[in-house]
């Protein structure tokens, strides 16, 4: 698969060829562990194991990483608040947070690095930068230099020229119309805030540094991809690219840039400062269940705005459950057997595939993906092609052999969805019931062959009256499913 990726440093949509296929580096901002992720930061994460998935269905190996931010202002204020020690404040909100990612089926990247646990990662690229005559000191804390540096504002397009010189900021967080050097190495200040005694002094990092330090410590180098929501591109992401160029210029500190569009309500930004959000847990406890919620956040395309609604959670529920419902009827067709076909079996399969509406339905299913990351775009052929089974499977077109292929594509499908369910549920019918089921099937078969037709459409009605409906393939096998 050829993925065409829009970069927001150039603006561009390009055709993504990582540098090590077998290695895909991509760097991702993640979570200030100081409470619980709203469901808007949950949308950025959601985007990250989309590109992962994507990735590796498109046969590459990402080799992934996503920050945890354990150490800044609001949990220096929150712990010293609550008298306990920065790690007994995070732990449980880092804790949390995984407990978040796995109830959404979001899967383990390689790396989480904690900016606690890279320090002195940090310490080292204030040293280059040192070295690069990009850093000075005022008041015992130590600031990048961005009249210095010379190339300043290059990743999210602002104009620098009127900036004043020596201006700073201590903040981690300002608005682009107020560019100003910002902080390396923050002095401690009080006795009871969180410090490191290291060579650059004692006191603790800023906020952009971490990430930095983390990409170099975990890749030795810059990666291929580095993500993260819009709101991080002004002045996190252009700061990072200023620390890591200005420290390695001879580097290409990240190839493409990916930013994730915000989670809205009514119409505004969801954010913990204006108090207009959602933890998952919130929309738990109002009776919805992780797929709904993970359906709603990842079936927007990622560089879209997307307001949450409850209403949107119910009609995710029915989109999903149309799929699942058409997935579950093949499967109910092989009776949940295809992984105990043979080898031959898949030989035949492959041949048949390869020149099958199946062959097709993939292929618009990655064609999507391709288009950077459209999966609205996948997921609207999905609907297509179920409209196509349901029709083959209805009129007996297909028999069990098809909906073994069919199998294998949705099998596609939910490596990136990852919200169906392959497993046997627990049957409506008991054993017995279902024997019994097939011994009418059975009788039938014979009835018609004795040209009893009178016989067989008895079966067929007292089967309806159970609330069971079969439909006969073009095999001459039948199949049977419960009436919804
Ligand atoms: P934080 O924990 O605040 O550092 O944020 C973690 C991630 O969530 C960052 O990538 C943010 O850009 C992202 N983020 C924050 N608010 C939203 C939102 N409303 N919609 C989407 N992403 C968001
Ligand atoms: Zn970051």
């Amino acid at each position: 698969m050829l993925f065409q990726f829009y970069n927001t440093k150039t603006h561009k949509k390009e055709p993504f060829h990582p540098k090590d296929p077998g290695r895909v580096k991509v760097y991702s901002c993640g979570p200030t562990v100081y409470n619980f992720a709203h469901i808007g930061n949950i949308r950025s994460f959601l985007f990250v194991d989309i590109l992962r998935r994507a990735l590796k269905l498109g046969g590459f190996v990402p080799d992934q990483s996503m920050n945890i931010t354990d150490i800044d202002d609001k949990i220096i204020r929150e712990s010293i608040a609550k008298g306990i020690s920065v790690e007994e404040f995070t732990k449980p909100w880092t804790a949390a947070f995984f407990e978040d990612l796995n109830s959404l089926n979001v899967q383990t990247l390689e790396h989480y690095p904690k900016a606690t646990e890279s320090i002195s990662d940090m310490v080292d690229l204030v040293h280059k930068l040192q070295h690069q005559g990009l850093v000075y000191e005022k008041e015992g804390s130590l600031y990048f230099s961005i009249q210095k540096f010379g190339n300043y504002g290059k990743l999210s397009h602002i104009d620098v020229s009127g900036m004043k010189s020596g201006a700073r900021y201590d903040a981690d967080e300002y608005e682009k119309d107020d560019v100003r050097d910002f902080v390396l190495w923050k002095n401690k200040k009080s006795e009871d805030e969180k410090s490191w005694d290291t060579d650059l002094g004692s006191g603790r990092p800023g906020w952009h540094l971490e990430c930095s330090a983390m990409i170099r410590k975990v890749y030795g180098s810059g990666v291929d991809i580095h993500t993260g929501g819009i709101d991080l591109l002004f002045p996190h992401h252009e700061n990072e690219e200023a620390q890591s160029q200005g420290a390695y210029p001879e580097e290409e500190f990240v190839t493409t840039w990916l930013h994730c569009e915000h989670l809205l309500v009514d119409g505004e930004k969801m954010s913990k400062s204006k108090g207009n959000f959602y933890t998952l847990r919130d929309v738990f406890s109002k009776g919805y269940d992780s797929k709904q919620i993970r359906y709603h956040l990842i079936s927007s395309h990622y560089r879209s705005k997307l307001n949450f609604s409850f209403a949107k959670l119910e009609e995710s529920k029915q989109a999903l459950d149309r799929i699942q419902t058409t997935l579950t009827r093949i499967l109910e067709i092989l009776n949940y057997d295809w992984e105990k076909l043979d080898g031959s079996d898949f030989q035949k399969l492959r041949e048949k595939i390869s020149h099958s509406s199946v062959s097709n339905a993939v292929s618009e299913f990655e064609s999507g993906l391709c288009d950077d990351l459209n999966l609205p775009k996948s997921l609207g052929s999905v609907f297509e092609f179920l409209r196509e089974i349901n029709q083959n499977l209805d009129s007996g077109n297909w028999s069990a052999k098809e909906c073994v292929s069919l199998v294998y594509y949705f099998q596609i499908v939910d490596s990136v969805l990852g919200l169906l369910e392959f497993e046997k549920p627990e049957s409506t019918f008991s054993a017995a019931e279902e024997a019994e089921i097939e011994d009418f099937i059975r009788q039938r078969k014979e009835a018609k062959a004795n040209k009893d037709f009178a016989k067989a459409d008895e079966i067929r009605k007292t089967l309806t009256e159970r609330g069971i409906q079969l439909i006969d393939v073009k095999d001459g096998s039948t199949q049977w499913k419960k009436i919804q």
